[in-house]
């Protein structure tokens, strides 16, 4: 297969030109990869979360870290590393007034992160007083705002769902106080160079009960109170926080998917196909039942599918296209025109009989 992996070294170049850019914010078919490459890595197998019930919480996909199974806070600290004084009970963990922010003890990076949460109820206080906590990625530095914004008004860039200070939720998607809501967040780091230059911002999406309030909006710098301070550079994983705002909020199934480079490989050696007589191409070319072969210049061209590939050679028989995992094979030892020959894109393989 080594011949095959002969790809656009110019677009490898020019990506890697662009290397000082964090791909995860310009995702983009992988150029190391044929489309349809037999050979990439299979995505890998994950069971499904299961969805949580008023009365019970879901479980966690099985590639997840779960950082709260409503038992134990031992994943958890206070922003210092102390032990905090937040209290957990009948599956639940419960912010306690005054015993300030807790934080995971683990950092994380990019990341799908699931949290539950409820108000307090009975209701009590109004505004930005109504069941205030928050989820925060980057330390203590992004929150997703948490709050009691059932039937509720306060400032929109600071109701439930915000981004605190910078974007309101896409809707108010608050069940009552007191039911048990889910938020589910994509968290794209924000990445600094070596001299502390911002060269991405922080990315958030969000899912609140099962809707987007949140599309890949990009942070202009820390969330604050009063003002809209700058990115201070930071390393790119974090502990994710939860804020004590004074206000007893509930939290439960808490469970984190890191987001990494899973279908990363060596760019391999590049080779040119080999150079077959002209004749022998000629032989090749004419048409069969689902593709056809023509010869231009040196090299074999094969309509597939309506699409035109430019064809390499991997022996006299054996070709195969550099940007689609597309193979065929015509029958060894024959003389003059073969009656058939075997195609492929990305698995299988099919005999297509000359017709012409
Ligand atoms: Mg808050």
């Amino acid at each position: 297969m080594n011949s095959r992996k002969s790809l656009l070294t110019s677009t490898v170049l020019n990506l890697a030109a662009l290397g000082a850019l964090p791909w995860a914010c310009f995702a983009q078919p992988d150029p190391n990869w044929l489309d349809h490459d037999r050979n990439r890595p299979q995505p890998p197998v994950v069971a499904p979360a299961t969805p949580s019930t008023p009365e019970q919480a879901g479980k966690a996909p099985s590639d997840a870290t779960v950082l709260f199974d409503g038992k134990d806070l031992s994943q958890w600290s206070s922003l210092d590393g102390s032990p905090t004084k937040w209290i957990t009970r009948d599956g639940y963990m419960e912010c306690v007034k005054g015993s300030g922010y807790i934080r995971t003890r683990q950092n994380f990076g990019d990341c799908q992160l699931h949290v539950e949460w409820a108000a307090p109820v009975p209701a009590h206080g109004e505004g930005q007083g109504r069941g205030n906590s928050g989820v925060f990625l980057g330390l203590d530095r992004y929150e997703i705002q948490v709050l009691d914004s059932y039937e509720s008004k306060t400032y929109a860039d600071g109701s439930a769902g915000s981004i605190y200070g910078q974007y309101p939720p896409l809707a108010n998607v608050c069940r009552p106080p007191g039911q048990w809501q889910t938020y589910d967040i994509v968290y794209t780091a924000p990445r600094f160079d070596a001299d502390g230059k911002l060269l991405s911002p922080v990315h958030l999406t969000v899912f609140h009960n099962g809707v987007l309030i949140q599309n890949n909006v990009q942070l202009t710098g820390p969330t604050s109170w009063l003002e809209r301070a700058p990115y201070q550079p930071h390393p790119e994983k974090q502990p994710i926080s939860l804020q004590d705002h004074g206000n007893p909020v509930r939290f439960r199934n808490i469970w984190l998917r890191e987001l990494g480079q899973s279908d990363k490989k060596e760019v391999a050696s590049r080779t040119a196909g080999l150079t077959l007589p002209t004749s022998l191409l000629d032989s090749y070319a004419g048409k069969y039942d689902s593709v056809e072969i023509t010869r231009e210049g040196s090299q074999l061209v094969a309509l597939v599918g309506g699409v035109k590939f430019l064809m390499f050679a991997e022996s006299p028989t054996k070709f195969f296209a550099k940007t689609t995992d597309v193979q065929i094979e015509f029958p060894a030892g024959v003389q003059g025109k073969p009656d058939r020959l075997i195609w492929s894109v990305g698995e299988g393989a099919n005999e297509a009989k000359r017709t012409q």
